[in-house]
């Protein structure tokens, strides 16, 4: 067997979600053309287009709509990625929102749902994740879409930084606790990705102008610059990378 063997993914079943665009879209079509069945979830009633990019690749999609706000969909998310394909093995937890306000005005409800989407119904993920691999006596591979700011401030997300700095320690700590079960738990951390997420950013000409000025790479990561990232970590290739969280950021870290 080949080194490139070890990157293949074929017969396995990835739950991802949030797949319907952006980055989760990028990582699940990756992931399918790795050879993996994926069983997407999002907010929206359909993922047609992530669906009809899936059959393309060769694999198959199903899809089940719930609001990851509340963890109460996450059993029945497991009972359906079962139900469908028997096995789950690569969990990617990449549903997630971001919330602006000066700090000083922030509110509880904009606090809550980001914390209980981005960091509360994460953790009841891995955790549902983890019981299947164990039951299953398989390993399997979770992987946590972090972010810059799970390493830095930033400014006026006060809730998105907390989420995403609980994102990195948290999977370091599922690493630790799992990875004598052949689990193995990491992380991404996207940069500046040109996405839903920060068009608001984008369409700023200042703010734009001067992320841009900071990125190395010199331009804004696409859901394709995480999607090698995503399969490297659901594949055997990365066995033995437990609880580490990769910057996929053009440099922004580096500088
Ligand atoms: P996006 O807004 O395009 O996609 C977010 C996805 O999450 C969508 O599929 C959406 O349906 C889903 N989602 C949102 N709320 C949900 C809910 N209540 N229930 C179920 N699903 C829900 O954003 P994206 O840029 O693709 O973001 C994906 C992940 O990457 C997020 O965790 C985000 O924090 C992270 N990230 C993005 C960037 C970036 O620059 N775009 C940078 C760092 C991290």
């Amino acid at each position: 067997m080949g080194i490139l063997d070890l990157f293949r993914l074929d017969g396995k079943t990835a739950i991802v979600t949030g797949c319907g665009r952006g980055l989760g879209q990028g990582i699940g079509v990756a992931l399918a053309e790795a050879g993996a069945n994926v069983f997407g979830v999002g907010q929206a009633p359909q993922a047609d287009a992530t669906g009809e990019l899936i059959k393309k690749a060769g694999t198959k999609f199903e899809y089940f709509s719930a609001d990851l706000v509340s963890r109460e969909p996450v059993p029945r998310i497991f009972e359906g990625a079962l139900q469908a394909f028997g096995h789950v093995d690569i969990v990617v937890n990449n549903a997630g929102i971001i919330k602006r306000n000066d700090t000083v005005d922030f509110t509880e409800a904009d606090w809550d749902d980001v914390i209980n989407l981005n960091l509360k119904t994460l953790f009841f993920m891995c955790q549902a994740g983890a019981r299947q691999f164990i039951k299953q006596g398989t390993g399997g591979k979770i992987i946590n879409i972090a972010s810059m700011l799970s390493f830095q401030g930033g400014i006026r997300v006060p809730s998105y930084t907390a989420s995403k700095g609980g994102v990195r320690t948290l999977t370091m700590l599922m690493a630790n606790e799992w990875a004598p079960y052949h689990i193995n738990a990491n992380a991404i951390a996207p940069g500046y990705m040109a996405t839903d997420n920060t068009e608001a950013l984008r369409a700023d000409k200042d703010r734009s102008a001067a992320i841009l000025g900071r990125i190395p790479a010199g331009r804004w990561g696409t859901p394709l610059d995480v999607a090698g990232a995503a399969v490297f970590l659901a594949s055997a290739a990365a066995d033995y990378i437990n609880g580490y969280t990769i910057a996929v950021d053009g440099g922004w870290l580096a500088r």
